[in-house]
């Protein structure tokens, strides 16, 4: 079966899922979208306003940012896949519950073993969090990771990550804006 088979096959189950609580206050569940061959996933938190009425990864004005932020370093949303930690809208935008994660991120790990990445680059504490605990790393918070290649094996399967604020950080403090415009540039350099 092709990878956009594959992928696809994931989106259908993610729109009608009731595995945890939060599919009874999303209009829309966002699965994530890009290439199915993408060298590098980015993955978010979860969907805000914006994407939980389109069913469509960082469509606001974090997802303004963040393809101003890929454009700068050569990068189109198409060219890569886009998605999130959870795949529908925590009532009120608050941060993911344990078990909605827990739940929810069988589906994200589908989505990277189909695409097989080089790259994974995690948007915030969140998706850092996630992906650190899953390789076995210690933690101690994005401003002490970020900017940085890890190297990590997720089940075997080399992968290096790279982590920076989340880019709607960006909106309410200028700090993490420049921040992220340079851990982007470090992006750039370590991609090629
Ligand atoms: N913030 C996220 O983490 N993901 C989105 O898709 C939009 C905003
Ligand atoms: Fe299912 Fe994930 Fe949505 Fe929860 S957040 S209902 S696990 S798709």
């Amino acid at each position: 079966m092709s990878r956009e088979k594959l992928l696809s096959d994931v989106a259908g189950e993610v729109v009608v899922c009731t595995k945890c609580g939060l599919w009874r206050s999303r209009q829309n569940a966002v699965p994530g979208e890009g290439s199915a061959r993408a060298r590098v996933v980015f993955i978010g938190e979860a969907p805000g306003s914006s994407e939980d009425v389109e069913g469509r990864p960082f469509v606001g004005a974090a997802g303004k940012f963040l393809e101003a932020l890929l454009s700068e370093i050569g990068l189109s949303r198409e060219g890569v896949f886009i998605c999130n930690i959870v795949k529908c809208r925590p009532p009120g935008n608050r941060v993911p519950k344990p078990l909605e994660v827990e739940t929810c991120v069988p589906y994200l790990e589908r989505q990277i073993s189909i695409v097989k990445p080089e790259f994974l680059v995690t948007l915030g504490n969140c998706s850092t969090a996630y992906i650190f605990s899953r390789a076995h790393l210690p933690f101690f918070g994005i401003t002490s990771v970020h900017g940085k290649f890890h190297e990590v094996f997720l089940d075997g399967v080399r992968l290096r990550v790279f982590s920076t604020f989340h880019p709607a950080a960006a909106l309410y403090n200028v700090k993490y804006k420049d921040q992220i415009i340079s851990d982007f540039g470090l992006l750039k350099k370590g991609l090629h």
